[in-house]
This record gives C-alpha cells, sequence and structure tokens, in this order.
C-alpha cells in the first residue's frame, strides 16, 4: 500500500482497544503504508479525573477513565515508537480530541502539547447525553439530535484547534447501522455546508473515516456526498482513517476511502507532521 496513509487508528491508551503501539506499527510497516497515525482517544470533558467535578459524588462507568494519564501514555509509547521505528515508519504521533466544546480548557491543554503532529476533532456525545454509541434511538426524535449534533460540531469548528473535523455523521453507525432508523440528512445540508465553509476558510480538513465500510452501514463516515459537498465548499485538507482499533484493521478501506476522495475532486490526501499538512498525491 505505498501510496495509502492512515491517519486514524487506537492503540491500548485508548479504553476501547488493547493493542501495544509497537504491535499497531508492525502491522502499518507491514503493509508499506506512505503514512501512519496513532490517534488514541482523548475525551475533553474526562481528561482531568471526573470526582474534581462530580459534585452530586455520583460516578457513571463511564467516568472511570483518567483521560489526561492515558494521554501521557499515549505521548510517552509513540515518542519511544518513533525511536524504534526510525526511517522504516512514517509514524505521525496524533490524538483523537473529542467534545472540545465540553471542556475548552482541557482542549486547549491538550492541542498545545508540542509532541503531537496532528490533532483530529471528534464529537462523540452531546452535552448531559451518553456517547451516541450507548442511546437507545427508540427513546429519542432523530432528527432533535441530529440538529443539536451539527450544531456542536460548529461550535467545535468555531473554537478550531484542530487539525481535521474527525468522521462526520458518526451518529449513523448507531442510529442507522445498528438501530435500523433511517436518517436523512437533507435538512442539514445548510448547516454542515456552514461547518465546511468555516472549516475550509481556517485551513482545515475533514477526515474519511473508512471504519463503517466495514460495519454494519457500509458507508465512510462521511459519505461521498459530503466529501464533494466539502471540495465544493472550498475544503481543500482530506486525510483519511481506518479507525483501527486493532493491527488487523489497520489499512482497511483506505483504498475505497482513497477513491472517494478522487471521486470528489481531490488530488492530493493530506497527513500532518509537527502540526504541518504534508500532501500525497492520489
Ligand atoms: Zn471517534
Ligand atoms: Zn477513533
Amino acid at each position: 500500500m505505498k501510496n495509502y496513509i492512515d491517519c486514524h487508528s487506537h492503540s491500548h491508551n485508548s479504553p476501547d482497544a488493547s493493542s501495544s503501539v509497537v504491535a499497531m506499527c508492525e502491522k502499518a510497516m507491514e503493509l508499506g503504508l506512505a503514512a501512519y497515525a496513532v490517534t488514541d482517544h482523548c475525551e475533553a470533558h474526562r481528561f482531568f479525573p471526573k470526582e474534581k467535578y462530580d459534585v452530586t459524588g455520583s460516578v457513571s462507568p463511564c467516568d472511570i477513565y483518567d483521560y489526561g494519564k492515558l494521554f501521557e501514555n499515549s505521548m510517552a509509547e509513540i515518542a519511544q515508537a518513533k525511536e524504534i521505528y526510525e526511517d522504516r515508519l512514517n509514524l505521525i504521533c496524533g490524538i483523537e480530541l473529542g467534545q472540545a466544546t465540553h471542556d475548552f480548557n482541557a482542549a486547549d491543554i491538550v492541542v498545545s502539547d508540542k509532541r503531537l503532529d496532528f490533532v483530529i476533532g471528534s464529537m462523540h456525545q452531546l452535552p448531559n447525553y451518553e456517547d451516541f454509541a450507548f442511546l437507545d434511538y427508540k427513546y429519542y426524535e432523530i432528527n432533535i439530535l441530529m440538529e443539536k449534533y451539527f450544531q456542536e460540531i460548529y461550535q467545535m469548528c468555531i473554537w478550531g484547534k484542530f487539525d481535521v473535523l474527525g468522521h462526520l455523521t458518526y451518529t449513523l453507525r448507531y442510529m442507522q447501522g445498528e438501530q435500523g432508523y433511517t436518517v436523512d440528512l437533507k435538512p442539514f445540508d445548510d448547516i454542515i455546508c456552514e461547518i465546511f465553509k468555516l472549516l475550509s476558510y481556517n485551513g482545515k480538513g475533514i477526515e474519511i473515516n473508512t471504519s463503517g465500510l466495514r460495519q454494519k452501514i457500509g458507508a465512510t463516515f462521511p459519505d461521498l456526498y459530503y466529501v464533494k459537498m466539502f471540495k465544493d465548499c472550498g475544503g481543500e485538507i482530506i486525510s483519511i482513517g481506518s479507525d483501527s482499533h486493532c493491527p488487523d484493521d489497520i489499512g482497511k478501506g483506505i483504498a475505497e476511502g482513497t477513491y472517494i476522495a478522487k471521486q470528489a475532486g481531490f488530488e492530493y490526501l493530506t497527513y500532518f507532521k509537527n502540526r504541518k499538512p504534508e500532501f500525497i498525491k492520489i
């Protein structure tokens, strides 16, 4: 996979993955990727140990993670791997920063870390809601959730201290793919277009997240229609990632995702080193 890049993956420094950075790198090297990023989860609202903020005294099972500590572990392990692989692998030290809008203070600390090459800005949950992965959609008005989702992303883009917006339309993995509710995104095209214009104006990009291709929904996040819309809104920076949580998934869907970028009119994919874009011809 000589001209392919995979800029989204998780090691055991993410609570939902269990492989070491070295195990992930071995696979990336075996595939011959031109660039490979480890982007562990860092959920802004859980960057500081939850107890500091929980005035009610109740801590849900989801709040046991100390993302500040996981972040340190991730940075240290990636730095070590960079030494091990040196010029054998173009390893990118990234982070998937979730919900910057829920704690700007924590988010600012994360993005100002000089060890980072690359920051994905993601939105996994709305304020006062569980992660979209854990909601039972029969209890919710999906259009209202989606409106809030895009508004929250818009606010995150105004803050804008990331490099690419992660997996836009990720909610469909659960709403549509897993729970079978058809979601019409057309009513949100205007706000999505505003998000894209804001990103383009600020020199930011989006990613094509290929995880959906190996899941029930069978589509990238976002799909071709929105990747093309990003281009039409002036977007120039397009990243791509498998969102793999184990070595076996590294590189999966990257060929298909790269083709989507090409169909949308992009001639280059982008990866980041030292928070600066590097372009690779499709
Ligand atoms: Zn994510
Ligand atoms: Zn991810």
